[in-house]
């Protein structure tokens, strides 16, 4: 688990912020203190990696006056911005970030019940502060451990045999970003390419570390898609000794193609996963609702996407807040 003087120093609030929340309009104080049946709002975007799912809550944060929370677990960690897609200061368009690029590498992993707590936290915070918690990432164990109402840690809710809970803490806008699978696959593999040529290359080699090697028990930023995959290469090419491309030979291409194929099938299978976890939860009685993103993904068109999904996206959310 994590360290908790990182948690203590540098996470955690030190006063309830039960006692920060205000009142909404026209309702005294004392009635939203004592009315327990009111859940606070929550909007959730879910979705496979690459599909679009931190575009959107920075749409809707920026129309909703909202404020992100993170729900990837790689996302968490700071560093390796390239090959985790972290969305840069400039992207995040003046939106307010929580649980983003905060844990150095070797901070150990959060837990799902660790994420649970610093993410209700979060929540809390920002109703306080009159604004709407969106929460964007595509770790569905974190999702799913943030809003059941009780959460069991030693049960994994996407192991076969548990059934899930929809008895949910929050009242809670779920959205999903989804992508045709042979669209999304084939954008997938671009953007490998892309991250290839942003970089990704070079922020694995300053990141390799012998040690890590080959293990079978990596954690947290370790696990991240691009490092396993590297490994064989920085293995036989060592990132001091690393010449201009040009300079490369024949095997050492062929060995570098090879980690590079190895990151779009991995990647491939995190979408998938991805997937299945969300059509779990919706099957199990979460009222995710499934927005088409596939006309807007392939040449990507701002036009599409906010006839297509943002507007769907807005739509759903003023009949959520109304409500
Ligand atoms: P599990 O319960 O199996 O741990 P999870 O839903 O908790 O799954 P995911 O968020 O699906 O966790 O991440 C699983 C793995 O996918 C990570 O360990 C990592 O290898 C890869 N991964 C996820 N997000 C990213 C990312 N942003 N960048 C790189 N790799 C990622």
């Amino acid at each position: 688990g994590l360290t908790s003087t990182f948690l203590s120093r540098s996470l955690v609030p030190t006063t309830s912020p039960r006692l920060r929340l205000q009142p909404r309009s026209a309702v005294p104080m004392t009635v939203v203190c004592m009315d327990k049946s009111r859940k606070e709002k929550v909007v959730v975007i879910m979705g496979a990696t690459g599909s679009g799912k931190s575009r959107l809550s920075i749409d809707l944060a920026t129309r909703f006056s909202g404020e992100i929370i993170n729900s990837d677990k790689i996302q968490f960690y700071k560093g390796l911005e390239i090959t985790t897609n972290q969305m840069s200061i400039s992207e995040r368009c003046g939106v307010p970030h929580h649980l983003l690029g905060l844990l150095p590498p070797d901070g150990g992993e959060l837990t799902p019940s660790e994420y649970r707590s610093l993410a209700s936290q979060s929540i809390s915070e920002i109703t306080a502060r009159g604004k709407l918690p969106i929460i964007a990432g595509g770790s569905n164990s974190y999702i799913h451990a943030l809003l059941v109402n009780r959460f069991d840690p030693l049960t994994h809710p996407f192991s076969s045999d548990t059934s899930i809970s929809s008895d949910l803490r929050y009242e809670c806008c779920f959205l999903w970003v989804d992508v045709a699978v042979p669209v999304l696959f084939e954008h997938l593999s671009k953007r490998v390419d892309q991250m290839m040529e942003s970089g990704m290359f070079e922020e694995l080699a300053s990141f390799y570390n012998p040690i890590y090697a080959g293990s079978k028990n990596r954690t947290g930023i370790h696990k991240s898609i691009g490092i396993p995959e590297f490994d064989r290469y920085f293995i036989l090419y060592p990132p001091e000794r690393n010449h201009k491309v040009s300079e490369w030979d024949q095997a050492r291409k062929a060995v570098y193609e090879e980690a590079v194929q190895e990151i779009r099938e991995n990647t491939w299978l995190l979408a998938k996963k991805q997937i299945e976890r969300i059509n779990m939860l919706k099957s199990n009685g979460w009222e995710i609702q499934r927005l088409d993103a596939t006309p807007s993904i392939g040449s990507w068109s701002r036009e599409i996407w906010d006839k297509t999904v943002l507007a769907e996206s807005v739509k759903i959310m003023n009949r959520f807040l109304v409500k």
